[in-house]
């Protein structure tokens, strides 16, 4: 099969590798959309080889203990590996499982991990199956798309009519965007890139200003119903002075979420205004399968606006430098096209 890689004397590009292999209770998945990602690891050069954790696409080939998939089935493909039998993966929370299965050492498979490939490899359980009438991929928007931002907003509650704060607009922060609209809540984006902040406004947000406006902190409250700020507010980046900030223009007894895996805080604002505090990585598909389903159906136009490019593997330079460079909503790899 075709995969992306980093590295291998060139910045990114497309690679052969051996197609993967199933056993047990795997499902071998042709992976028709793999939106992208962490585009830090590209940057930084902190990876090599393949990547990629988030993808839609068809099972073609179950292993002889799959019972929750079949040949056909459209499917999204949840990240991490989770063993399946402790309590936080029983209960659906998955993605905090502290005894993760070794996927390639159960299939004796030498590849089938990473989402930037023509193949994957998954459990059956950490599959969600999605109907056709849904694009692959807007379906892939279950991973991270609008998975840790749907997380956050079920987390603090975020009900129509709310006032909530976005801050980064990135793959991540788009689709935040997106899952606090489809529950009804006026949208406020924050963010660097001119880009990113007119696509939110056109995508729907009310409001989308530059955090390093020296005012911006006024602005936001100057925007929130008597002024007081948002009534919850989440963080989609890693930039240090961003968490800080959310507590600074969130109301008292709002709520604060953290999706970005970075930055520090101050204790004493969120003592002095009951500040709730929550960290999101991702969602719990065994109980939310159908509103998360609900949400993507609902929010098509908006999707379609937020998806601004898609590549085949062989763009991945390409596709990652616009990327760091911020000048794209959410990108898409194709892997099967050319
Ligand atoms: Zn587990
Ligand atoms: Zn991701």
């Amino acid at each position: 099969m075709k995969i992306a890689e980093m590295g291998g004397g060139r910045e990114a590009g497309v690679a052969d590798a051996p197609d993967p292999v199933i056993a047990d209770n795997y499902a071998k998945v042709k992976v028709l959309s793999s939106p992208l990602c962490t585009e830090f690891q590209f940057r930084d050069r902190e990876r090599r080889g393949c990547f990629g954790h988030e993808a839609g696409g068809e099972v073609v080939e179950v292993g002889p203990k799959v019972r929750h998939v079949a040949v056909g089935d459209r499917v999204v493909v949840m990240p991490q590996n989770s063993c399946g039998l402790c309590e936080l993966c029983r209960s659906g929370e998955h993605i905090y499982c502290r005894s993760p299965r070794k996927a390639l050492e159960v299939c004796s498979s030498q590849t089938g991990r990473d989402t930037a490939a023509q193949y994957v490899i998954q459990q059956d359980w950490l599959l969600m199956k999605y109907p056709r009438s849904i694009p692959d991929d807007h379906a892939a928007m279950a991973c991270c798309g609008f998975g840790p931002s749907f997380n956050a907003m079920q987390s603090m509650e975020v009900t129509a009519g709310d006032t909530v704060l976005v801050a980064g607009l990135g793959p991540v922060g788009m689709g935040a965007v997106i899952v606090a609209l489809h529950r009804g809540a006026k949208v406020i984006g924050v963010d660097v890139s001119d880009y990113r902040r007119n696509l939110v406004l056109e995508i729907g947000a009310s409001y989308a200003f530059d955090p390093t406006d020296p005012d911006v902190d006024q602005k936001v409250r100057d925007v929130t119903p008597g002024g007081v700020g948002v009534h919850a507010s989440v963080q989609c980046t890693r930039v240090e002075g961003v968490g800080k900030f959310m507590t600074r223009v969130t109301r008292a007894r709002g709520g604060v979420a953290f999706i970005g895996q970075g930055g520090t805080l101050d204790i004493a604002p969120l003592v002095g205004k009951g500040l709730r505090l929550f960290g999101c990585w991702h969602w719990n598909h065994l109980r939310d399968s159908e509103r998360m389903l609900a949400t993507i159906a609902g929010s098509a136009d908006r999707i379609n606006k937020m998806i601004t490019h898609t590549f085949p593997l062989s763009g991945i330079e390409e596709a990652f430098k616009l990327q760091v460079a911020g000048q794209c909503g959410k990108i898409v790899l194709h892997p099967w096209e050319e």
